[in-house]
Parts: structure tokens; sequence; C-alpha cells
């Protein structure tokens, strides 16, 4: 695996070219839009990396998953998607427009941001504090990565230029769809996309979602299968923002992105995968990660579908 791992990096290490580090959030701006690696976790042969697979970046979208994952657990599939929907979506990522336009307006799923937002404002916890300590928590068991932190300057960046999100957030308080405090809740939001992560953290936050919930570096059952199970199918037709249809079609497996750069992909029963590569096509996508996992995913034959 070391061996087809290091070939497959070093064949994508220039792809990278094609793309743009994300500058709507301006310390994004500041990432190695260079920096390209991966981590697979196999669930029978353990963890191997290559390239830059120590380059920390912020989870971003990634994070989405986290939260869903909590929010099952906590509340019940039912609960959260009498809110939110399961269905992808062609327009981008933090789109007004279809939200204002579809009756009731309820997010189409949970991996877009105003989606993300109300399964935040579900969790039943007192305050900003209590909510993050409780998504954190789910971050470091997911991961087993203890030491798990937001970077800070991020996460002011982001906060202090959240037009949209507080747009999208505003107007979902305004139909009755955001319950609680929405400063509080995006204070969550904004520190949850800013958990720091590398390739291998999200390798094995991708091999506990393939082993249906556990994890498999410490051996804890960090959610039930059923919760597993409905998060690798909405990252299946969600993960991808906008671009979800076509990595179904050329890469085949449940994954997430984020604006940071990084990938995590569940190959149920085989492995997680974790890349970076913090320059981005126009859907938010990182170019080389896609890339990455799409030669995973001939080399290993792991398509789903
Ligand atoms: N924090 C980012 C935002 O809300 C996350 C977007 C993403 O990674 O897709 O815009």
């Amino acid at each position: 695996m070391q061996d087809l791992l290091d070939s497959v990096v070093d064949g994508c290490r220039e792809e990278w070219q094609a793309g743009r580090t994300a500058t709507y959030i301006p310390e994004l701006a500041k990432a190695r839009a260079d920096a390209v690696g991966a981590s697979v976790f196999d669930l029978s042969s353990g963890g191997c990396s290559s390239g830059d697979f120590d380059y920390r970046f912020t989870m971003q979208s990634v994070s989405k998953v986290l939260s869903l994952s909590l929010a099952l657990s906590v509340c019940g599939e039912d609960e959260v998607f009498s809110r939110v929907g399961m269905d992808p979506l062609a327009d981008s990522f933090n789109s007004i427009m279809r939200l204002e336009m579809d009756a009731p307006h309820r997010p189409h799923n949970p991996l877009i941001n105003s989606g993300a937002i109300v399964v935040l404002s579900l969790l039943p916890y007192r305050d900003a504090e209590e909510r993050f300590a409780a998504v954190s928590d789910m971050a470091s068991r997911m991961t087993g990565n203890r030491s798990m932190s937001v970077n800070e300057a991020v996460f002011r960046s982001e906060r202090d230029t959240a037009a949209r999100n507080r747009s999208l957030a505003w107007f979902l308080k305004s139909v009755g769809n955001l319950d609680g405090d929405v400063d509080d809740i995006l204070d969550t939001y904004f520190r949850q996309c800013s958990l720091e992560a590398d390739c291998r953290d999200l390798a094995v936050l991708g091999a506990t979602l393939a082993a249906d919930g556990m994890n498999p570096v410490t051996g804890e059952q960090v959610v039930p299968p059923r919760v597993a199970e409905i998060t690798r199918a909405i990252m299946a037709t969600c993960g991808m923002y906008n671009g979800s249809g076509e990595f179904a079609v050329t890469v085949g497996i449940p994954a997430k992105s984020g604006v940071g750069g990084g990938i995590s992909a569940a190959v149920r029963g085989r492995m997680g995968i974790g890349t970076c590569g913090p320059a981005l096509d126009g859907k938010g996508n990182s170019v080389a990660g896609m890339r990455i996992l799409q030669r995973l995913s001939e080399e290993l034959r792991l398509r789903i579908y």
C-alpha cells in the first residue's frame, strides 16, 4: 500500500496548479496552495501516508460530517430530517436563492451551510460553549486525535467576514426553522469549521465511518452503525457540493470536502482516506485531492456503485 500511495501522490503532485486557494475567508488565502498529501487507513492492515500528509489545514465543511453524526446520535434521524432534507443540490454550498424559493424553507441537506447551521441548532446544549465541546469531543473520538484544536486566526477571519452565513441563519430564523440564539449557533459553526486536522485525522475519520461507527484505532464504537450508514449515504450524494454527481461517476466513493483543502472518504468495510490540497476547483473541491481519490479508487477498485 505504501508504494502505491507514494506513486499516486507523486503522480498528482502538480495537479494543484489547476486550482486556487479559497479567498472569501481571508485567512484561508494564506494556505500553501502546493501542499499535496494523503493518508490511507486500511481496516485490515492499518495506516500509511505520503506527501504533505502532516500539513495542517482547517476542516471547514468536512466538520459537517461530525455535527451530522452527533445530531443523528443525540436527536435521532426523524428529528434531524424533519428540519433538513436529504437531497443533493445543484446550487452552491452557500446559496440563499433555493432556500427562499422552496417551501417549506428547509435546507436541502445537512452538508450545505444552511443545513449544517440548522443541524447545530437542534443539539440540546445550553450555550455555544457546551455545544462546541460536544462537537469537538465527537471530532476527537472519530479521528482518535485527542489534541485537536481550533485555528483561532481562521475562526476570527470567518466570524468577521461571514455576511453570507449570517444572512442564511437569519433567513432561517425569520421563517421559523432555526431555534435558539443565532449568534451562539453561528459561533459553534465557525469554530467547528476552524478545527485543524491533517490527512491522518481525516483518514481515521473516514475509517470510523467505514467500520460502521467503530474507530479502528481506539476500538471505541463512536456512533451507532445506522448513524454511520446515513452519514456515508449523505456524503455519497451531497458530500462534494454541486460536484457530487460527477464525483460519484469518476471516483465512486462517499466523501466530504472542505474549502480548507481536505477531503475525508469512507469505503465501507475497507478503509478511510484523507487527502489535502488547498488549491480548489470552482465548486470548492480540492483539485489534487480528488485526483488522488480517483487514482486510488481505480487502482484498489473502491467504487461502491
Ligand atoms: N466555513 C466555510 C463556510 O461556511 C465552510 C465552507 C466549506 O468548506 O464548504 O463558508
